[in-house]
């Protein structure tokens, strides 16, 4: 409606602004335009007075602008130019017209004047421009140059005849118009309204309607874009749910399940019940290291915990870390540091060791037989490489990518008392993009793989 209201006020503007010009005020702009034109062939030809061509000037230029352009002497008798006849009889002008126009020239000391004056019976003016040229063989010369001014009455009937028209059908064309095209402007725009409100109320499932102008249309598909976004953050908040509440009430399922074992019949069985409290201390410890991580994960996925950069030997740190995995070294599995270089890097030493944590023990679950891990800390000229080899079952090429996502199981059959939470390259992602360091993984379906990144070196050459 606004839009409508702005355009064809606009158009109205317009109108009432070109009737103004072409009807109102063309005489007094014709007028302007006329003297300014009369006054120009005056000061052209006074330029010329004394050069040879003076006389071609004043020929060219009456010719030109329809002027009349005469030279008198100082006795108000025409000098130029003259007929054969004018040679005889001398014409002069009225004595009283020479003292009026002209006088004031020497009296007033000024070099020229313009008047404009009725022209004698008739409706139109003349416009009478008047300049003293010089002085000649002992004689003073005067310049006028008369113009009549037309009546533009006639003209302005046609154009007020013509505008009527033109009004007419621009005032039409300007409603019609501004209608269409506001309502092509905001029906999308409501129309996103309504979609905006309908996604508000929690239905997901809406689009935009891309149809309309560049921006308008810009602006619906960046809508949907976000659409996508929110939905897609909707299911990962509803996995997230699905799977910690599946992973918290397994354990607790089968700790109260043991539980009433312990109390109905292993009770009195002294090696039946030490399984069963075997199982449910392993629970419990389950449930205190997932809690641990998902506490973990949204601590660095909130960002709150801040960095604390140090100077950190990374072997010493491995070999703290491999210290908790000393117990597997009786079961025969083998880890194995190869050290290049300087292991001194710059990091947060307890979440780079949580990192190194997760690579070993997802190497050890990822095994199966081969029990050995080799782990490689290499100097290089941009920073120290840190790598966890296994020889494991590897990772197919189209799981690669989405293993550094939270819950995200390459292996379909996952059992969970086999492996961990699911939660830590998630964790281990986020710790070193906070740290900004480059990090991957090598893998060979059923040859093993290789974890690795690399730290800032401490103290660069
Ligand atoms: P999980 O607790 O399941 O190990 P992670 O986030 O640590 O969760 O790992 C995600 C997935 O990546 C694992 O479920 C597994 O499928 C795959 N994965 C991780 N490390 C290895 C590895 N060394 N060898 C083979 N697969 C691995």
């Amino acid at each position: 409606m606004r839009f409508w209201l702005y355009f064809s006020g606009m158009a109205i503007f317009i109108l009432v602004l070109l009737w103004l010009l072409q009807i109102v005020f063309i005489n007094s702009f014709y007028q302007t335009i006329k003297i300014r034109q009369t006054e120009e062939i005056g000061r052209t030809v006074s330029a010329s007075f004394g050069t040879p061509n003076f006389e071609g000037t004043v020929l060219r230029e009456s010719f030109r602008q329809n002027a009349s352009v005469q030279v008198y002497n100082e006795e108000g008798i025409l000098v130029f130019p003259l007929n054969p006849l004018d040679y005889i009889f001398q014409p002069m002008v009225d004595k009283g017209d020479f003292e009026r126009y002209f006088r004031p020239l020497t009296q007033e000391n000024t070099k020229e004047f313009t008047y404009v004056s009725p022209y004698e019976g008739t409706e139109n003016s003349a416009i009478l421009y008047v300049t003293y040229l010089g002085e000649e063989a002992g004689h003073k010369f005067y310049l006028s140059v008369s113009s009549i001014l037309d009546p533009v009455d006639s003209t302005v009937e046609i154009l007020k005849n013509q505008l009527v028209i033109i009004s007419i059908i621009s005032l039409i064309l300007a409603f019609v118009l501004s209608y269409f095209l506001s309502r092509r402007l905001a029906k999308p725009l409501s129309n996103m309204a309504k979609t905006a409100r309908q996604l508000g109320r929690g239905d997901y499932d809406v689009t935009f309607d891309t149809r309309g102008y560049t921006e308008v249309h810009d602006l619906a598909q960046t809508l949907n874009y976000a659409t996508g976004e929110l939905t897609k953050t909707i299911e990962l908040r509803k996995d997230l749910i699905a799977n910690v509440s599946h992973d918290l009430k397994t354990p607790l399922t089968l700790i109260k399940s043991y539980g009433e074992m312990i109390r109905d019949i292993s009770g009195d069985l002294p090696e039946l019940r030490e399984r069963h409290i075997q199982t449910i201390l392993e629970e419990a410890d389950y449930l205190t290291g997932f809690v641990n991580d998902l506490l973990d994960l949204s601590r660095v996925e909130s960002g709150i915990s801040a960095l604390e950069l140090e100077e950190v030997d990374l072997e010493a740190l491995t070999r703290e870390t491999l210290s908790r995995f000393a117990h597997l070294e009786e079961e025969g599995y083998e880890f194995v540091i190869h050290l290049k270089g300087s292991p001194m890097a710059i990091c947060d030493a307890s979440k780079i060791r949580q990192v190194i944590y997760n690579f070993i023990s997802n190497g050890v679950n990822y095994s199966h037989n081969q029990k050995r891990l080799d782990i490689h800390i290499t100097e290089e000229e941009d920073g120290v490489a840190l790598s966890v080899q296994d020889y494991g079952i590897g990772i197919s090429q189209e799981h690669l990518e989405g293993i550094w996502e939270r819950y995200y199981r390459a292996s379909a059959n996952y059992k969970r008392s086999d492996v961990g939470t699911g939660l830590g390259l998630s964790i281990c992602k986020n710790i070193l993009e906070l740290h900004g360091f480059p990090y991957g993984v090598n893998s060979v379906e059923g040859e093993g793989s290789t974890f690795y990144f690399v730290a800032t070196k401490a103290n660069p050459q």
